[in-house]
């Protein structure tokens, strides 16, 4: 007897849709009739979901989520992970900071963290080390301890998770090559990001092109090429995050034909909005690198469809209303990040296969199966396949939808997704076989999440 079976879906693998029957046993996919020739029987199982007319995708993997603890008021590790089980992400991939304190320097907060999530988290998750400068000695440690990847801010990320400099990663790189392990980076050059910051500050420049000023596209494009660089000589493994512009998609995709190991992410929010909406609207669709211009947005597309962009993420940074505001204070004192864990899901399938007209097959790629890969949960996290874990998707593509920030889980129901309308929705979410989202509602309790560690 299977514990559940999803029956007459259209599972989406990355090559083809298939109509199939899947089984799940002990929270693991067992089997999936469909899957070689067309289904012939029907077998019992304790509970029945029937999923006719509905696309079955495999649960999405957030490579890059800040779930939240630290600025409880901001965020907290139960609201973010609600969002996500109801956004259709089974697996959160937790970054090393802003929203931590102290971030994850060494692998005693790694633990004392993952012992929290543990607690809190209602869906599974694994973790990125830090690497700043003081913590070069902690990275096999951090390794040891079970860190996905190592996440190192060129831009500086406040509080204690400063800035390295090219030599210092240049040092790291090696280290983390030596146990083949993968480091990330958020790509804008300090060295530009400061002096501008600096300049509109001491001028009292206020007013949001100001603000795109200050973070300019060659600084990410100098950024980018100086990991890639590296990378290509240190033969470490590196990802690239939040990729805002196809220019600096073209060096990742030279550099990967050249034989650097380089993978790179772009977000949510950078395929859907572009800079007009940030003039036009404000903080809320702040974040960094900036919005660009719309036509940059239809290049990243391109590049997301062509693989060089094979990862597409939340970077899920939440806020406090007054603070996205630039009404509140100037525009130079308001915060930016964009909360979005719970709709990327919805948007990326709206905007790029209702808007832009590609196969659903894309996001099997972008949101499950290489993020997954490249994270080292692979096998048992990123498909609807046999030995998987049963984290699933039931999709209905045509449900019509309007995002409601008040309906958020989020602690702070602000986004700047809000009011955006389209097509297809996450309808039904299991993990490990059990639904945590359904009719509406979350169905399970905090700290039914687990700690997913990496295949070595
Ligand atoms: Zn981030």
């Amino acid at each position: 007897m299977f514990d559940i079976s999803i029956r007459n879906g259209n599972i989406v693998e990355e090559d083809r849709v298939y109509k199939g029957n899947i089984y799940i046993k002990d929270g693991k996919i067992v089997l999936i009739s469909g899957c070689e020739e067309p289904v012939t029987e029907v077998l019992s199982a304790a509970l029945v979901m029937d999923a006719a007319g509905k696309l079955i995708f495999p649960g999405a993997v957030d490579a890059h989520m800040h779930i939240g603890e630290y600025q409880a008021d901001f965020e907290d590790m139960q609201t973010s992970t609600m969002a996500a089980a109801a956004g259709g992400i089974t697996t959160c991939i937790d970054m090393p900071l802003n929203l931590n304190s102290p971030s994850v320097l060494n692998p005693e907060i790694f633990k004392a963290k993952q012992e929290r999530l543990s607690r809190e988290s209602y869906v599974d998750f694994s973790m990125w080390g830090a690497l700043v400068p003081q913590n070069l000695k902690e990275l096999p440690g951090l390794n040891r301890a079970g860190a996905a990847a190592f996440k190192c801010f060129l831009s500086g990320g406040g509080n204690d998770f400063s800035a390295p400099d090219l030599g210092m990663v240049r040092i790291a790189l090696k280290e983390i090559e030596a146990f083949n392990g993968l480091a990330g980076f958020h790509c804008e050059d300090y060295s530009i990001t400061r002096l501008e910051r600096e300049y509109v500050v001491k001028n009292k420049i206020n007013g949001r092109q100001a603000f795109l000023n200050s973070r300019p596209l060659v600084s990410e494009l100098i950024a980018t090429q100086n990991i890639l660089f590296l990378a290509g000589e240190t033969k470490a493994r590196v990802h690239i995050c939040h990729v805002s512009h196809p220019k600096v998609a073209a060096l990742i995709e030279k550099a990967k034909n050249e034989g650097v190991d380089v993978t790179a992410e772009t977000c949510s929010h950078y395929l859907t909005f572009s800079e007009e909406d940030y003039l036009e609207k404000g903080c809320l669709f702040g974040c960094a690198p900036p919005l660009r211009e719309p036509a940059a947005r239809e290049g990243l597309w391109d590049y997301v469809a062509r693989g060089v962009l094979s990862c597409v993420a939340s970077d899920h940074s939440p806020g406090m209303p007054y603070n996205r505001d630039d009404r509140n204070q100037p525009t130079y004192e308001s915060g930016f990040g964009i909360s979005s864990v719970q709709t990327v899901f919805q948007t990326v399938y709206d905007q790029g296969v209702n808007k832009r007209g590609f196969s659903p097959n894309l996001l099997a790629s972008c949101l499950s199966a290489n993020p997954a890969r490249r994270f080292g949960i692979y096998g048992r996290k990123g498909a609807v396949k046999v030995g998987f874990d049963g984290d699933i998707v039931i999709f209905d593509p045509e449900k019509e939808w309007r995002v409601d920030a008040k309906q958020l889980f989020y602690k702070q129901k602000i986004t700047a997704f809000d009011g955006l309308s389209g097509k297809g929705l996450p309808e039904t979410v299991l993990i490990r076989g059990v639904p945590v989202f359904r009719s509406g509602k979350i169905q399970t309790e905090k700290g039914f999440g687990r700690f997913v560690p990496v295949q070595k």
